[in-house]
């Protein structure tokens, strides 16, 4: 637990899953890349799913996981490997799913949104967090429930429409305040609507970078997916983001990095490296 004025803030995981090693990673040749990030035999790295809890006058879930309904082919094809999954984590806590009262997506990727809903018994959809309002962005929504040949494949409509129905789902603009000290801040990019999570108000402030800067690896500004739909948004919003968050301290959460789960970005001798925080 990393304790930011008056917020409480409580990194957790989903597990692990693998995605391609070139997807990850763009323009940068392998020679590169798996350096940083080695490959199985089938060229895929292993990524972490970390949520995270911030509690504050609310008791907010930054993103989900993939969650549990993935069917078999899938959990090969991205090596999903949730030995020790959410509800683990929740339980390390101590935080009950009741607990959580808003449930907030960076976008609405299966990685990140697939843990928002769960089967029931009888093989229906529901919200897997019982008292949450789920948030997310009303740009990204509409791209979601209607996705094309390009985004099809990230975009799975069991994750998100079970919240509509529920009645749970509630749309939010650019840069809105979620709760006093949280507020999110539209990056595009990765898709037109991404968004990250800006924690914590006067003194320190932590941010949880979502697919902006999913890894450690991914801090250098040409590291960037090519899943990301405008690839060009991302590096203009990283280049100026990353040198305010070394500036200004920033303490960020990397999302799908593998070992760390937050750490300072510091520049010496004109290279960018993460120093871990524990
Ligand atoms: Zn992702």
């Amino acid at each position: 637990m990393i304790r930011l004025d008056d917020l409480e803030l409580v990194p957790l995981s989903d597990g692990f899953f693998r995605l391609d090693g070139g997807a990850m990673f763009g323009v940068v040749p392998k020679p590169l890349w798996e350096r940083r990030l080695p490959a199985d035999a089938r060229n895929r790295v292993t990524l972490g799913l970390r949520p995270l809890l911030v509690r504050g006058a609310r008791t907010l879930l930054i993103d989900a996981g993939i969650g549990d309904k993935m069917p078999d082919k899938l959990v090969d094809i991205y090596g999903i490997d949730r030995r020790r999954h959410l509800d683990h984590a929740l339980e390390d806590a101590g935080i009950a799913p009741e607990d959580i009262e808003v449930a907030l997506a960076s976008h609405l990727h299966f990685d990140h949104a697939g843990g928002f809903t769960a089967r029931d018994r009888d093989g229906g959809l529901r919200p897997r967090f019982p008292r949450a309002t789920c948030l997310a962005h009303r740009g990204e929504w509409d791209e979601a429930i209607q996705p094309n040949e390009r985004t099809r494949a990230s975009y799975l409509t069991e994750n998100l429409l079970p919240l509509r129905d529920a009645g749970v789902l509630q749309l939010v603009d650019d840069d809105e305040e979620i709760m006093p000290g949280v507020r999110v801040r539209r990056t595009g990019g990765h898709t037109k609507h991404h968004q990250i999570v800006m924690i914590g108000s006067g003194g320190r402030t932590a941010v949880f970078a979502a697919d902006l800067i999913p890894t450690t690896a991914h801090v250098d500004e040409p590291w960037i997916m090519s899943y990301d739909l405008y690839p060009l948004e991302t590096l203009a919003f990283k280049r100026a983001f990353v040198r305010e968050a070394i500036d200004r301290e920033y303490l960020v959460f990397f999302e799908h990095d593998p070992r760390v789960a937050c750490g300072y970005i510091r520049e010496r001798d004109g290279k960018k490296f993460v120093e871990e925080v524990r």
